[in-house]
């Protein structure tokens, strides 16, 4: 048996991912989760779907009321999403640096948002992807897209 499915209940982290409506149009959603894959993550859960706002305003709950909110929010609710619950150990950071800084233009070469993101000049960063920042946030992230995982 392998270490993943050998590790201790409290190592198996799990971590919230969405390849966002760019990343889905752009027919990303394979490669996102081959380097997911390939980093040694396991998937737990994957749904293809449209969120709406209810969702999606307390998912980003935090950023109510800055600039770039409204954009957020209308992008993110402009056509389907791939939510995905990924699982292993550390998967929380470890998702985090696989997708790079927030800003697609300068997140650094070799990460999801450095190879395959960039500017378009819009409200909004396109930045393809989204992953949990914390394991509380993460909790409550699956428990929002995931209700009864
Ligand atoms: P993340 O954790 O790297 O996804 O970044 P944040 O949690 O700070 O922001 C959530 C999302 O809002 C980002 O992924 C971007 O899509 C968008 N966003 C964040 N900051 C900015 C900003 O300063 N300007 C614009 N236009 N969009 C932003
Ligand atoms: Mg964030």
């Amino acid at each position: 048996a392998d270490q993943q499915t050998d590790a201790p209940e409290k190592e198996r982290e799990r971590t919230l991912v969405l390849v966002k409506p760019d990343g889905v149009a752009r027919g990303l959603v394979g490669e996102v989760l081959r380097r997911v894959e390939a980093k040694g993550y396991r998937l737990v859960a994957l749904d293809l779907r449209t969120p709406d706002r209810e969702v999606l305003g307390a998912h980003y709950a935090e950023h109510e009321g800055k600039p770039f909110y409204e954009p957020l929010l209308e992008f993110m609710s402009s056509g389907p999403v791939a939510a995905v619950v990924v699982e292993g150990e550390r998967s929380i950071e470890g998702f985090r640096s696989l997708a790079g800084t927030t800003d697609p233009t300068t997140a650094a070469p070799g990460t999801i948002r450095g190879d395959l993101g960039r500017d378009w000049g819009l409200k909004v960063q396109q930045n393809l992807v989204h992953g949990s920042d914390s394991p509380e946030s993460a909790a409550r992230e699956i428990g929002l897209w995931f209700p009864g995982l």
